[in-house]
């Protein structure tokens, strides 16, 4: 099985270019900040702070979690119910970061993701990925973006969907995740020595697309 890992901060568009190179590719697409998402998403629902360690563990042995594929795109399942509708909101996006700093969460969804990608080919977008979860992956990619671009790129997604803000408040959002990402105790966002980066700054969607598959056919040849 051929695996691929795709790391980086949050709004670098990891899971756009995940999606094109595994239609591409005809790989499995894994987005696994859905898993933790969903853990997010049960934590909500039964009212338990997400930042208390013990709280959220011991709701872990409750949460079944699948992952199913219709027409190509990823669905997570939560104890049998399709929750990928409900988990793109910004506070679960809260509860995803607050939960995924919690060792027992990654250590819970450890063995799924590792199960997937004994299963298939895949493409993996993640954190950890390169590090933690797949150390052997045939290519490991790490995608950057300067902040000022990501911000540039929410900014006007969030203008075309009406919602009121400005481009220096999203700014500001966007280096404090990066932050937050990068400085936690529990698998803070690391590049794995053997990963390639690739900072797409600069680069329309196309073009980040283009540069990633040289790279995969380069290491895959
Ligand atoms: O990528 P996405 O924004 O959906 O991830 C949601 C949250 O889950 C992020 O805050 C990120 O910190 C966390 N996450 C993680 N490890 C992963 C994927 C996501 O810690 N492999």
């Amino acid at each position: 099985m051929f695996q691929i890992a795709l790391d980086g901060p949050s709004g670098a568009g990891k899971s756009t270019l995940a999606k094109n190179l595994a239609s591409y590719l005809q790989y499995v697409y894994v987005d696994t900040g859905a898993l933790y998402r969903s853990i997010g998403l049960f934590v909500r629902r039964k009212d338990v702070d997400p930042s208390d360690p013990e709280a959220v563990a011991a709701l872990l042995p409750e949460i079944r979690l699948e992952l199913t594929y219709q027409d190509g795109a990823q669905h997570v399942l939560l104890c049998g119910e399709d929750v990928s509708g409900l988990i793109r909101t910004p506070e679960i996006s809260m509860y995803a970061s607050k939960v995924s700093a919690i060792p027992a969460v990654r250590a819970f969804l450890l063995s799924t993701q590792k199960e997937i990608a004994e299963k298939n080919n895949v493409i993996m977008d993640g954190r950890d990925i390169g590090t933690v979860i797949l150390p052997n992956a045939d290519v490991k990619i790490f995608l950057v973006c300067s902040p000022e671009a990501k911000a540039r790129r929410r900014y006007a997604e969030l203008v075309e969907k009406g919602v009121e803000t400005t481009y220096e408040e999203v700014l500001a959002a966007m280096i404090e995740r990066d932050r937050a990402d990068s400085t936690r105790a529990a698998a803070p966002l690391i590049k794995a020595a053997d990963a390639i980066e690739l900072n797409n700054s600069e680069m329309e969607p196309e073009e980040t697309f283009a540069a990633a598959l040289n790279i995969i056919k380069e290491r895959l040849s």
